[in-house]
């Protein structure tokens, strides 16, 4: 078997929603090579050759697969942590098995801009945040300036949808939340 063991070395609550948790843990084997078949074969995926890194969802769990590691957000439980884990290690075991029937694909999907991001903002330009406008801070979001947390707005019960999108979006994009 390629990948014999994911094991978990951390775990805590979900920041955004505390009902969740998320995790990080190694991989007993480096699938850096492997990465582009993966990116091949999940085709909703989002690859970043340079890191090298692939997001993917698993309904909204948040999955991002990294050399010899691995993170992954929006958990129910422990228990569902591990299942997610055993799931996949399938996958890779896999995708290593049938190499030789997947075109590898360094393609990266386009990424969303500033736009995509400002869609699941207020959108009241509050400035509260120090920028001018939620656009401006759409932009330091994605350019790693500023982190959700600065737009207080986004966690007021009223706007919860527009964070679970945001930081769903943010996840598969690779950045910490
Ligand atoms: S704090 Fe949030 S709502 Fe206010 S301007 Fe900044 S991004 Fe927009």
């Amino acid at each position: 078997m390629f990948l014999e063991e994911i094991n978990m070395t951390y775990i805590e609550p979900c920041l955004v929603d505390n009902s969740r948790i998320r995790i990080k843990a190694d991989l007993s084997a480096d699938i850096s090579n492997l990465l582009p078949y993966l990116n091949a074969y999940i085709k909703a995926g989002i690859y970043n050759e340079k890191m090298p890194n692939l997001s993917y969802k698993i309904e909204d769990r948040v999955v991002n697969l990294m050399s010899n590691r691995l993170t992954i957000a929006k958990l129910l439980n422990e228990t569902d942590a591990y299942e997610i884990m055993d799931e996949i290690k399938d996958l890779i075991n896999k995708v290593y098995d049938n190499k030789s029937n997947i075109e590898p694909s360094c393609e990266m999907k386009k990424m969303p801009g500033p736009i995509e991001i400002y869609k699941s903002l207020p959108k009241s330009n509050c400035k509260k945040c120090g920028e001018l406008t939620c656009m401006a801070f759409a932009g330091k979001l994605l350019s790693g300036e500023k982190i959700m947390r600065s737009c207080e707005a986004l966690y007021e019960e009223k706007n919860k949808d527009k964070r679970n999108d945001l930081e769903g979006l943010m996840l598969l994009l690779g950045y910490e939340i």
